[in-house]
């Protein structure tokens, strides 16, 4: 059975032009299951019924199982939805007076590993198809406007990040149609400057995406040294600072927006002296790339070993940027009562890697990583 979630328009297009039908029966149908959330072909009144007919034995749109619901104190909503084979990844809502964000998984688990975050604690599984990465926002997106009784035309999701699981850039072709149908006018018509991809840092597909789908960028930086960086993020080790700020510069001087988001998490004794804030200053300044700064409060989660900065440390580290000029805000922790603030989604992954026996050497062995370095 085709899944109808796993094209954008072009290749929705494409298929319809493969079962002989015409290239605008793929807009119709696309509208019907973006803009109007319908799943059922038979609902779809305007199509011939000879193509209902031969769509119902051939395709179907295929949500995913939700696991869970839970809401937070402070409105956000946080899904578990189930993948198949014992995997299972976290969907994000987070209302705010003037927008709503979902924060979407690109991968079941994450094989970067990242010493801070609990996906990269879990290990990686897999990939998730692009059926299965647009299935996390038609379902919220169609779910939130019956819950708030929007009325026809109006969103409830009007921005994406790609901030849950998984690092999107190691699923790159997948992710690409994804975005292609959160952006059409046909699908959920959002801005590019509303659509965040954010990664650790896989440079060429940092250089690919500015070409084939440009949206806002958000890199994860929190080091100011690769030495530090490849201890907190072991992708640095392939692709280290100066190779990084270079795409970056790169990516901003055609993105949609015309600035990159560095992502800085927080770790209290690791990462957040002033005199790392002053390195870290010199470092974005002599890569000139137009920037500005997230400082995101580390989020505790069992096993991870580290605590969260204190509030006066942050406060101090966002003001040597501030008075560099680089305009640093704080993230404001969101859901952390149902676990669903930045780092904490976990969802259920088998891990197929051994991430977490690595993990567990290198807990072990903290001196070993620095001497490690040339
Ligand atoms: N893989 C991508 C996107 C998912 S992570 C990336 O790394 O950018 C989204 C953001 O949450 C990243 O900036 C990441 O560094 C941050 N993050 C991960 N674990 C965290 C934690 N425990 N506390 C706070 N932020 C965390
Ligand atoms: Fe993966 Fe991002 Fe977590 Fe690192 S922070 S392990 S790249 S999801």
């Amino acid at each position: 059975m085709i899944n109808l979630l796993d094209f954008d328009r072009e290749g929705l297009k494409r298929w319809c032009v493969e079962q002989g039908e015409k290239p605008f029966r793929a807009t119709q149908l696309f509208r019907w299951i973006h803009q109007r959330g319908v799943a059922d072909v038979a609902q779809m009144t305007d199509l011939a019924k000879s193509w209902r007919n031969k769509l119902q034995g051939l395709a179907a749109v295929l949500p995913l199982g939700i696991v869970s619901e839970e809401v937070s104190h402070d409105g956000t909503i946080k899904w578990l939805l189930d993948v198949g084979a014992g995997d299972a990844v976290e969907t994000v809502f987070i209302p705010e007076d003037d927008r709503g964000t979902l924060c979407v998984s690109s991968q079941a688990g994450c094989a970067v590993a990242c010493r801070f975050c609990s996906t990269g604690h879990q290990g990686f599984s897999r990939n998730l198809s692009t059926g299965e990465i647009l299935a996390q926002l038609w379902h919220a997106e169609h779910y939130l406007r019956r819950r708030l009784g929007l009325a026809e035309g109006e969103r409830a999701i009007t921005n994406v990040v790609m901030m849950g699981m998984g690092e999107p850039l190691q699923n790159y072709s997948a992710l690409v149609p994804a975005l292609k149908a959160m952006l059409d006018d046909h699908g959920y018509g959002l801005s590019r400057r509303r659509v965040t991809v954010s990664t650790a840092g896989v440079v060429p597909m940092i250089e690919r995406l500015l070409v084939d789908c440009p949206v806002a960028l958000a890199v994860s930086l929190h080091a100011p040294d690769d030495i530090l960086r490849e201890h907190l993020v072991p992708l640095n080790r392939k692709y280290p600072l100066a190779e990084l700020l270079a795409a970056c510069k790169a990516y901003s001087a055609a993105a949609p927006r015309d600035f990159i988001t560095f992502e800085y998490c927080m770790l209290d004794g690791v990462n957040d002296n002033p005199e790392q804030a002053r390195a870290l200053l010199d470092l974005v300044r002599d890569s000139q790339v137009p920037c500005k700064f997230n400082l995101i409060p580390f989020n505790p989660f069992p096993a991870s070993g580290l605590k969260r900065s204190p509030r006066e440390r942050v406060v101090a580290f966002a003001d040597v940027l501030q008075n560099g000029g680089i305009v640093t805000t704080i993230r404001k922790t969101r859901g952390d009562d149902i676990e669903a603030a930045c780092g904490q989604l976990a969802g259920e992954v088998q891990d197929r890697t051994r991430v977490q026996v690595r993990l567990a050497d290198r807990r072990l062995m903290p001196a070993k990583v620095h001497t490690q370095t040339p």
